[in-house]
């Protein structure tokens, strides 16, 4: 079988109020679709807890607090979720941005990716770089992030441009029209296709990562019309994915690394729990083991263990 973990920063399970979450007003057909025709919210898990079982898609409230007090952060939250390892609880704060020396050490023993790739699987990052960005940390003016940690510790290739171009990427923002903002010239890509080619990715690996951290952005900036841009752009790329994916074979798994954007009504992180949303083969042991962010990299390895790994070619 193989994982396919599509990774929005900044989106916790908010209420459903339409006057603080645009996962309320967003055009967002196809998840609405997999909850019964409700938003993405709180409100979808039944009050005791368990998770929400729809015929195609689970919905369990994963905890990103990870027992650790104040507003659960980026760089903790990531490290956490892509090693199995607590990060906040070992710093004993939640750390913001960019992983320090600590959280890299984490990454670079336990990341996902090398944890695979030990174990003979065939992992990938489906987002393309740009060569200005190794130029910007070759310099020191910029450092890789949690995810890009976790992908370079197992000494995995990147994809690039290029790929992009050759429809084997996508781009973080999906459509590749902040590229486009900033000059590259790079075709458009609908939001359908690119789930297409991410759902493609998924049939030739064992697990396929992509990330998407706009939203995150837009939560910060508390811009209602960004917010709503993206998680449409979001729903419509899910539905790319489902449009091709071999659900017979591979769990499409939807997650956050904490709240933000469902509540616009503050500009920092949410402690509201964040979704993971579970569409395909596994999703009823997946479901069962996923608690909080630390459960989230041994859930994978427990999944994809014991299973044939994917055909070579
Ligand atoms: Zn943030």
């Amino acid at each position: 079988m193989s994982v396919l973990m599509i990774f929005v920063d900044g989106l916790g399970l908010g209420d459903d109020n339409p006057a603080k979450n645009p996962l309320v007003t967003a055009p967002m057909p196809n998840l609405r679709g997999l909850l019964g025709g409700a938003p993405l919210a709180r409100t979808v898990i039944p009050g005791d807890g368990q998770p929400y079982e729809g015929d195609v898609a689970t919905l369990v409230a994963v905890d990103s607090c990870l027992g650790v007090p104040g507003l659960p952060q980026s760089a903790t939250g990531q490290t956490t979720m892509l090693s199995g390892v607590n990060a906040a609880a070992m710093l004993g704060r939640h750390l913001s941005g960019l992983p320090t020396p600590t959280l890299v050490d984490i990454l670079r023993r336990h990341s996902l990716f090398k944890q695979l790739v030990e174990a003979g699987r065939r992992a990938t990052f489906a987002n393309p770089f740009t060569p200005e960005y190794f130029e910007a940390v070759n310099s020191g003016r910029w450092r890789h992030s949690a995810t890009t940690t976790a992908v370079l510790s197992a000494g995995l290739p990147v994809r690039m441009l290029a790929d992009l171009q050759a429809g084997r990427a996508v781009f973080h923002d999906v459509t590749g029209e902040t590229l486009r903002e900033r000059g590259y010239d790079v075709a458009l890509v609908s939001p359908r296709e690119a789930g297409r080619r991410l759902a493609r990715l998924a049939r030739e690996h064992d697990f396929v990562l992509f990330e998407h951290f706009l939203t995150d952005k837009a939560g910060h900036a508390q811009d209602w019309e960004s917010a709503r841009h993206w998680l449409g752009v979001l729903d419509e790329f899910l539905g790319g994915v489902l449009d091709a994916v071999d659900l017979d074979r591979t769990l499409v798994m939807l997650i956050s690394d904490h709240g933000n954007v469902e509540d616009l009504s503050v500009r920092t992180h949410t402690q509201n729990p964040v979704p993971a949303l579970l569409i395909g083969r596994g999703r009823a042991q997946a479901a069962a083991g996923l608690a909080s962010l630390v459960d989230v990299t041994p859930v994978i390895l427990a999944l994809l263990a014991g299973e044939g790994g994917t055909a070579c070619g």
